[in-house]
């Protein structure tokens, strides 16, 4: 069982979350305004195990709690829920921290099955990452990461990358030089099934590409490769 935090100002939406996620067991605290949610999270002594956000909120966007969120150090995992669909409004949310995203509208279950990942892969984050971390520092193009502490930086200035991007990276990385399909990606870094129909993968591999290439319009370092899926070099 954890313990959510559900942000979501439209009532028949919020209801219907609401039970299917304490239908799975979590206990749901759940908020309609960006004030609400923040008083939350102010006041919120264990704190919450996720957080379901909401980014268009009647009194502001969701990014802001995020973005207050991980400033103060807070990296409890946030799922974001957003009607934005162009690719650079998904970036702006990773950007500000969210650990991943769903576009409205989604399938119940499909939001339910991404909860639960980030909820698994949250727990076992800090030992897998220590396990399986290729060195202390490792440089990308123009992205330096320290998977041990958390922290990248790009072109010399501190980047927040969140757990999602830093396991996709880990992964591609452990696999540099060869060719790694979109299925793989679904099933070991977002622990999808792998017919999961997402676009969530382009945003990642997007905003990768901004921390990592010179020219992220002609990739040199993160390879798409159609049909097949993606190629990390080192060099
Ligand atoms: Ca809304």
């Amino acid at each position: 069982m954890a313990r959510l935090l559900l942000v979501e100002d439209d009532p028949t939406l919020a209801l219907s979350l609401r039970l299917a996620l304490t239908d799975q067991g979590h206990a749901v605290t759940a908020v309609g305004t960006l004030a609400r949610a923040t008083a939350a999270t102010d006041a919120d002594e264990p704190g919450f195990d996720l957080i379901v956000l909401d980014l268009g909120l009647p009194d502001g966007d969701g990014l802001e709690l995020c973005a207050r969120l991980r400033a103060r150090g807070d990296f409890v995992p946030i799922i974001a829920l957003t009607a934005r669909h162009t690719l650079e409004a998904r970036v702006a949310g990773l950007r500000s921290g969210a650990d991943d995203y769903v576009t409205k509208p989604f399938d119940l279950p499909e939001l339910v099955a991404r909860i639960d990942a980030l909820l698994r892969r949250c727990t076992t984050w800090p030992t897998s990452a220590a396990a399986t971390s290729p060195s202390d520092e490792t440089r990308i193009g123009r992205l330096v990461v320290d998977f041990r502490r958390r922290e990248a930086a790009c072109d010399g200035e501190a980047v927040a990358l969140s757990d999602l991007e830093l396991r996709l990276l880990m992964y591609l990385l452990a696999r540099a030089g060869e060719v790694v399909t979109r299925e793989a990606l679904l099933v070991d870094v977002w622990e999808l099934p792998a017919s999961s129909r997402t676009r969530t993968i382009d945003t990642f591999i997007y905003r990768l590409r901004k921390l990592i290439e010179p020219d992220p319009a002609h990739p040199r370092y993160l390879q798409s490769l159609r049909g097949a899926g993606y190629r990390l070099d080192r060099a």
